[in-house]
């Protein structure tokens, strides 16, 4: 027999949770039930799912925060969300947040179970990949498509200025870059120009991802020379 697919569920509510468990087992899949938001989170970094079903109202963090939140991370995994509050607007909020397909309470077993289908479907599981484009060091992580970085010190949204900083610096790791070289790949600026600017966006950048920014392990300073980035420091 084929492995089969592995769904997590995430529901608070457990006679809803007991019902769909036993059905989704009936139909094949293989499941895991999760009661709070918190747990699911921990869960799909450790684990890859086929399918995320999400219940929108949890304890602790909601549904549509899920959501965010892996999204955020770059997860891709395809979520079909469900909902007790059946309004317009919540099924727009949470499309909105990244839910593949939306289902109000109470539903039709039969048309959950097609829904299910159908989203494993289009998403062609056993394709899903986790997504490459970010890139990591120390505790960061960070999304090149969405710009956001993951931190200690929480998420970050990047400006356009210091994500090509970033990408340069990642391009060119472990050599070390002129003051002029940074200025003229970042700012196009002779480099010649007021060098303030960047040292401030390396002061910035220190804060946002170094553990101590005032001893800096991954954006050195090379005295009289310019800065140099390191992905693994010893
Ligand atoms: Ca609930």
């Amino acid at each position: 027999m084929d492995k089969k697919i592995p769904l997590l569920l995430i529901e608070d509510e457990p006679h809803i949770a007991k019902g769909l468990v036993f059905n989704l087992e009936e139909e094949g899949y293989q499941v895991t039930h999760i009661e709070s938001g918190e747990q699911a989170l921990e869960e799909l970094s450790n684990n890859s799912y086929a399918l995320v079903i999400l219940d929108l109202t949890l304890p602790g963090i909601d549904g549509l925060e899920v959501c965010d939140r892996l999204r955020e991370r770059g997860n891709q995994i395809p979520i079909l969300m469900l909902t007790a509050r059946g309004t317009e607007q919540d099924r727009i909020t949470g499309l909105s947040k990244g839910a593949d397909d939306y289902l109000s309470k109470p539903f039709n077993l039969k048309e959950f179970l097609l829904r299910v289908a159908g989203l494993l479907r289009r998403t062609n599981w056993q394709q899903t990949r986790p997504d490459n484009n970010y890139y990591t060091f120390g505790n960061n992580q960070i999304n090149l498509e969405t710009d956001q970085a993951i931190t200690a010190n929480g998420t970050i949204q990047l400006t356009e200025l210091e994500m090509k900083m970033l990408q340069f610096f990642f391009d060119q790791e472990g050599k070390v870059l002129s003051r002029g070289k940074l200025l003229k790949q970042v700012w196009g600026m002779s480099p010649e120009t007021e060098t303030r600017t960047l040292d401030n966006f390396i002061v910035r950048l220190r804060k946002y991802f170094e553990i101590d920014p005032t001893k800096p392990r991954y954006f050195r300073t090379v005295r009289g020379r310019g800065y140099r980035f390191i992905q693994e420091p010893e």
